[in-house]
């Protein structure tokens, strides 16, 4: 596909697509938190912002916010979150622009922004209790660090592609060891939350089974015990109204209620009554003395039973008369011969006596409190510091799924924060019975162990961050020692030195890279050394063409004798030297005589094997150092002679000649030898007869002419003084 550009609107298009559809994803995990425990949700949602604000700017990041965070407002029912979340959004994706990794910038905002704004918003607008709150705000950081690992953990998964056309946010280049110690502390964070969260959760099921099993066990234990003491008196006191009538004369009846009542201490007074509800007998008896005749006909304990024959329990009761307590009546029919009630019998029972219900358990006080069926308080543990005869009013917060628990709150009605799991049962006579048992134990013990979780998570980060640190350390800093020294060895004198040892204790693949390195270097090494000696053989030869080929250049390709253009290359050099060394220069032209005609008789190849036989000869005659011969055309050679008097050239120059006529230079077809002569033209004078060459050349060139013209096979002398020519002699 390549790095194809988008359109603008096409880009914009892209990204509000994305930041739309991370944010509703968003909304629906919110909608639903995971319940913790109590009040306590875990909120999921929130990655998906944070997986918008690691690729997208901040308006993107803050649309995909408001989305999602509409979701736990839903759940929640406050506004404050997107105070809280949104903020955090937006200090993410900011940080994130400035080359942060997510968890460090969330790490960043909870510990600085989110924990301080969260704990201002719970004492503005919140009833929690106050040890509650510190645990509130800490778990908010706790799942924000949570939802942000996992944003991590999916930002490391997802392919480098998917967001590539669309991305906003920058590609940090980062060393090995910061993306091995955040990836490590991502794992760790994420294996660490998820396994506390497991645990705590069946933590908080167990307990809270164990919890419901304890009050329902409680529960029903009392109700039974309730029952059976209701049962227990009501029995006396209708046994009683059945045989005080029968077995007993009239006047014992205030003797066997007294005996009654002392075998059922439970009640507080007992009393009997006429047909018209006056009050006949009373236990115990002193209650009767110096009171009036008091009359009962108005309470239902005595209506009942009287209309309808039956026995009554009556709702709760303050005493009258005989006391102000509260109580209940328990009231049974004397049945006369017709079977019509002729009276009743009545006991008051103590309601303090019930039972001594509370009790200590594993989760602190139980405690109880049991209504009428008018929920007036009969009784109340003293630790709920209810009054008898108020109405038990309390806020039910919600009930624990799965179990048959609730949480209630009896004195901070607006709290959200339970005080109290109960469990309630209605009697056979419609009170109700709560047994409770305080929220606080519980919660403290699950906050204990949350922040433990988050201690021993800290410590473990900071544990891990060491440890990858290290791990890093192993295999970089081995390669930064490597690259620093290549670097170093770069800039020496030397950049095939070869490279110090290893440190001590370095991964075997840097090892494996310095070992190939160091055959790399070994090889281009031994390169080098071949390659300089290659150079070397190269250049000698080099150097021995160049020569020879300046040597091609000065010489006659025939003879080998120095080419004419060499001659007067040297001719002024040598003129300079007799300068010098104030000597007289000599220049002597010699040609062959009638060249031509051997050419013509015997061929070119005879007339060359001529003119090199003659070179050698002349080589030879001729050996100083200084001497010169070149060949200055066809046949005719010039030799330079720099300090060399005319009384020395003429008979060495003789003596030449002579040598030339002499010696056969070559040998005809038949086998002949062949012999020529030569004419020389010399011209011997001061240096300073002219620095011109041609002046010296013609010269020379003037005695050769006489010497030609007086017949060949002669020498004649220019006169340097009057250009005059001297034949020396003649054959
Ligand atoms: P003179 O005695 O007057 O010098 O007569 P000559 O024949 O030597 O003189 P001329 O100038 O008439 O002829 C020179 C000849 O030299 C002509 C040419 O064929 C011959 N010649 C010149 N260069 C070479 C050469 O390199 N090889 C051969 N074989 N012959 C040459
Ligand atoms: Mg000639
Ligand atoms: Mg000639």
């Amino acid at each position: 596909m390549g790095k194809k550009a988008l359109a603008p609107y096409r880009i914009f298009a892209g990204r509000l697509l994305t930041s739309t559809a991370l944010g509703l994803f968003g909304y629906f995990i919110n909608c639903y938190p995971v319940p913790l425990f109590s009040n306590i949700e875990l909120v999921l949602g929130n990655t998906l912002i944070l997986l918008c604000a690691s690729r997208l700017g901040p308006y993107y990041t803050l649309w995909c916010a408001a989305l999602a965070i509409s979701g736990l407002a839903q759940a929640w029912g406050h506004h404050y979150v997107y105070l809280t979340y949104g903020l955090e959004a937006l200090v993410v994706c900011l940080l994130r622009r400035r080359g942060w990794y997510l968890l460090y910038a969330d790490l960043f905002y909870w510990c600085f922004l989110g924990m301080p704004i969260t704990a201002l918003v719970i004492l503005q607008f919140f009833t929690i209790p106050v040890d509650y709150q510190f645990f509130t705000v800490v778990k908010q950081g706790f799942n924000g660090f949570l939802y942000t690992a996992l944003a991590s953990l999916i930002s490391l998964l997802i392919p480098s592609g998917w967001f590539r056309l669309i991305r906003q946010q920058p590609n940090v280049l980062r060393t090995f060891r910061q993306k091995l110690v955040h990836a490590v502390l991502v794992m760790l964070s994420l294996v660490f939350i998820g396994s506390m969260l497991v645990a705590s959760r069946n933590l908080v099921i167990t307990q809270q089974q164990l919890l419901a099993f304890n009050l329902n066990e409680r529960s029903a234990h009392l109700v039974h015990e309730y029952q059976r003491y209701l049962d227990f008196h009501q029995r006396a006191v209708l046994n009683a109204s059945q045989w005080l009538l029968r077995g007993v004369y009239e006047d014992e009846w205030q003797g066997a209620l007294e005996q009654l009542h002392r075998q059922y201490p439970g009640y507080l007074t007992m009393l009997m009554t006429d047909s018209t509800g006056r009050i006949t007998q009373a236990s115990p008896s002193h209650l009767m003395a110096g009171n009036p005749v008091l009359s009962v006909a108005d309470r239902n304990y005595f209506k009942v039973p009287m209309t309808e024959g039956r026995p009554y329990i009556s709702a709760l009761l303050q005493g009258r008369g005989f006391g102000q307590d509260p109580i209940v009546a328990i009231s049974a029919p004397i049945l006369g011969e017709d079977l019509q009630p002729v009276g009743i019998v009545e006991g008051s029972l103590d309601l303090t006596h019930i039972a001594n219900d509370t009790n200590h358990s594993h989760w602190g006080e139980v405690a109880m409190v049991l209504t009428d069926s008018e929920s007036r308080v009969i009784y109340a543990s003293e630790i709920l510091k209810l009054n008898v005869f108020s109405p038990f009013e309390f806020l039910k917060l919600k009930e624990v799924e799965g179990f048959d628990l609730s949480l209630m709150n009896i004195h901070s009605t607006s709290s959200s924060v339970g005080e109290y799991f109960y469990h309630h049962t209605t009697l056979a006579n419609g009170w109700r019975l709560y047994v409770m048992l305080p929220y606080r134990p519980l919660a403290e013990r699950l906050e204990a162990y949350y922040m433990l979780g988050i201690g021993l998570l800290v410590i473990g980060m900071v544990l891990a961050t060491l440890l990858a640190r290290q791990i890093g350390a192993y295999l970089t800093s081995p390669l930064e020692f490597l690259v620093r020294k290549l670097m170093q060895r770069q800039q020496s004198e030397d950049p095939l030195s070869r490279l110090p040892a290893l440190p001590r204790g370095s991964a075997l693949e840097v090892r494996t890279l310095y070992d190939e390195l160091e055959t790399n270097r070994s090889a281009l090494r031994a390169y080098q050394h071949s390659l300089e000696e290659l150079v070397a053989t190269r250049t000698a030869q080099l150097e021995a063409a160049n020569a020879k080929l300046a040597q091609l250049a000065h010489r006659d390709g025939l003879t080998g004798a120095y080419n004419r253009r060499y001659f007067d290359q040297q001719f002024e050099t040598a003129r300079q030297h007799c300068v010098r060394g104030e000597g007289q220069l000599g220049l002597a032209l010699i040609d062959i005589d009638h060249f031509k005609a051997i050419n013509d008789n015997h061929g070119h190849l005879v007339g060359d094997d001529c003119l090199k036989s003659l070179v050698t000869l002349i080589q030879n005659h001729f050996t100083r150092k200084l001497d010169l011969l070149a060949r200055y055309g066809g046949e005719e050679f010039v030799l330079l002679l720099p300090h060399s008097r005319p009384e020395e050239l003429i008979p060495k120059l003789e003596t030449l000649r002579r040598k030339v006529a002499d010696s056969p230079l070559s040998f005809t077809a038949d086998g002949e030898p062949l012999h020529v002569t030569v004419s020389i033209g010399l011209f011997v004078a001061e240096p300073e007869f002219s620095t011109v060459q041609t002046d010296w050349i013609l010269a020379a060139d003037t005695a050769l002419y006489q010497a030609k013209q007086g017949g060949r096979n002669r020498l004649c002398l220019a006169d340097s003084t009057t250009q005059d020519t001297e034949t020396v002699r003649s054959v």
